[in-house]
């Protein structure tokens, strides 16, 4: 089932999420439907607080656009930087309205430690479009978005861009 994105300034993306205590059929379902979700969009990745749900879970895809898919399900993901700083390009986010994008700094590699869906513990090192995905989903879990990494400035002028679009999206309500 396809759920609704949350979109910025919504609260709860600004939330930190709350770990999985137990993975129950439900969170099974809730992986399927966000996959779906992201698929659909289309974007490469989803967290749970995007569908509303404030628990530490991402669903992502590194597969490039000519490959075949190659969903990716991660619960109570933990991450750590091991890389050098590098700018990720024109980063955007299924949260954040009017396609907006914007360089940020991340890490060249992290080394994740997470749980999969049977509950297995599962830990990599990963580097390249597939390193920054990763940050960028397990920063939802923080309630961090990319548009907080991007400068005052830049953050005033796209605040003043949403504040605007959504009193249009209000009159034709
Ligand atoms: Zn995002």
């Amino acid at each position: 089932m396809k759920l609704d994105i949350v979109l910025y300034p919504d609260p709860r993306l600004g939330r930190t999420c709350e770990p999985v205590a137990e993975i129950t059929p439900e969170i099974k379902q809730l992986a399927e439907d966000m996959l779906e979700t992201m698929y659909a969009a289309p974007g490469v990745g989803l967290a749970a607080p995007q569908v509303g749900r404030l628990i530490s879970m991402v669903v992502y895809d590194p597969a490039e656009k000519d490959q075949p898919r190659n969903p990716q399900v991660l619960v109570n993901p933990e991450v750590t930087l091991t890389g050098e700083t590098i700018t990720s390009r024109q980063e955007g986010c299924l949260s954040v309205p009017l396609d907006y994008r914007a360089d940020v700094e991340r890490s060249s590699s992290v080394h994740l430690k997470c749980l999969d869906l049977e509950g297995n513990v599962v830990e990599r090192d990963i580097d390249g479009f597939e390193a920054i995905i990763v940050q960028h989903e397990t920063d939802h879990l923080k309630g961090v978005l990319f548009i907080d990494k991007i400068g005052r400035l830049r953050r005033a002028l796209y605040d003043g861009k949403v504040t605007k679009w959504k009193k249009r999206m209000q009159k034709k309500a």
